[in-house]
């Protein structure tokens, strides 16, 4: 199911689609842009930043990300000067459906990795996990090089996300001549992270992966797939992480001011027409 191979000329295509700036498809939701792009759209892109050399950050966005970046300028900063940025939530889909500017496809980091994975596999780049508990960074490699045979895993280290801690991770991370670096310490840690570390890193592409390694790592179990398919995964999410309720409130205000947006644009259309 993860294996996207065979795609290779659709890939380098799709490449080209995404390289510059102006030329991404996509939305801008509340004032966060969200990229319209496939798994093999992101694998194409991923393909082009390694190519490309230099340092590209990619995050994994969903309507939590939006409403933190509204209460924080540097996160929503930082999100919209990223080079890619996934349709990661149903809620953005819903969104972009609702603004008139639909998106094809969630794509979400903890799928995302098994595909950046088999990615890294057949073109040889060296993958580093960082963040996550101490262990689950090992554990997901593990059963990553167990999907995908051949796969070269960089490193693995938990870290934290302390500023005291950032040039010694940052050595890491460079001597282990890392090509993609997953950085699992939350958001908006994870991208203000990646913001301040991932040129110097040497890393061709980081990416702010949240929860991707507990789920691969097995620590944290995903909804099931009719639950995903229904759009219903924060329902699960919630009754098997209830402590995250508060975080979760942000889903309501998130739909309501995507409702508010389409109201007002609504209006400004009506006047404009007359
Ligand atoms: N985490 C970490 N160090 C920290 C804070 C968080 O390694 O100081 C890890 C945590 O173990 C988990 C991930 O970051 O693996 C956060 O997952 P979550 O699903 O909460 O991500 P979010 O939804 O906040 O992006």
């Amino acid at each position: 199911m993860h294996n996207v191979g065979g795609q290779t000329s659709e890939v380098s295509k799709t490449s080209e689609v995404y390289s510059a700036r102006e030329e991404r498809r996509g939305v801008r939701i509340l004032g966060v842009w969200v990229d319209d792009v496939t798994y093999e759209d992101m694998l194409a892109c991923l393909d082009g930043f390694v190519a490309a050399g230099g340092a590209h950050q990619v995050a994994t966005v969903n309507p939590e990300f939006v409403i933190a970046a509204r209460r924080d300028p540097e996160f929503q900063a930082i999100l919209n000067a990223a080079d890619l940025c996934l349709p990661d939530g149903v809620g953005l889909l819903w969104a972009g459906r609702i603004l008139g500017r639909p998106l094809r496809q969630r794509v979400t980091g903890s799928d995302g990795v098994w595909h950046i994975a088999g990615l890294a596999a057949r073109r040889g780049y060296r993958l580093f996990l960082l963040g996550a508990a101490p262990g689950v960074a090992e554990e997901a490699a593990r059963r990553l090089c167990d999907r995908y045979p051949g796969l070269v895993i960089a490193g693995t280290y938990a870290g934290s996300p302390a500023i005291e801690e950032e040039d010694a991770i940052v050595e890491r991370v460079r001597a282990a001549r890392t090509d993609i670096l997953l950085v699992a310490y939350g958001h908006p840690r994870q991208e203000k992270w990646l913001a301040r570390n991932l040129a110097r890193s040497g890393a061709a592409v980081g990416i702010g992966v949240g929860g991707a390694l507990d789920f691969i790592a097995g620590v944290a179990v995903r909804a099931p797939r009719w639950m995903q398919r229904l759009g219903v995964e924060w329902l699960y999410r919630l009754w098997r992480e209830p402590w995250r309720w508060r975080r979760m409130l942000a889903l309501p205000q998130f739909a309501g001011l995507v409702l508010l947006e389409r109201l007002r644009s609504g209006r400004q259309t009506k006047v404009g027409g007359h």
